[in-house]
């Protein structure tokens, strides 16, 4: 079972199989997603069960496209999926646990990567949280 909730626990979908991820670096999925990238994975509707859907908000963000987030913490928990739903549901893949199998088989939007993330790799990396938060200034 591949399984993900949102942080604060009132959403949850358990699917019984997915596709790899794919990982978009367009604006909408970055805003949506609340991060420098989107990533999602797809699954089939009818082997998705969810708990607390209820406290789903929809966003359109085309016309024939809605993402799914939960509206007590914003956790995006699907990605663009057709307003009129086809066999498949796009998962958000930010949700996943920590131990889900899936693996990023691919990047789209690439020429849309956020510019501020562009030297993410060779900025400091610590295993704790940054020790300069504190005397962080602009
Ligand atoms: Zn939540
Ligand atoms: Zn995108």
């Amino acid at each position: 079972m591949i399984r993900g909730s949102c942080l604060c626990g009132a959403v949850r979908f358990a699917a019984k199989r997915g596709s790899g991820i794919v990982v978009c670096h367009c604006s909408m999925c970055r805003k949506a997603a609340g991060g420098a990238f989107g990533a999602f994975f797809v699954a089939l509707r009818d082997e998705v069960t969810w708990e607390g859907a209820e406290h789903l908000s929809t966003y359109r963000s085309s016309p024939t496209l809605e993402r799914a987030f939960c509206r007590q913490c914003g956790t995006a928990m699907t990605g663009a999926n057709l307003t009129e739903p086809d066999e498949t549901i796009i998962l958000a893949a930010n949700a996943l646990a920590d131990d889900a199998p899936l693996r990023v088989i691919a990047v789209e939007h690439a020429a849309s990567k956020a510019t501020w993330a562009g030297d993410i790799d060779e900025a400091p990396h610590f295993d704790g949280p940054y020790p300069g938060w504190e005397k962080l200034k602009p």
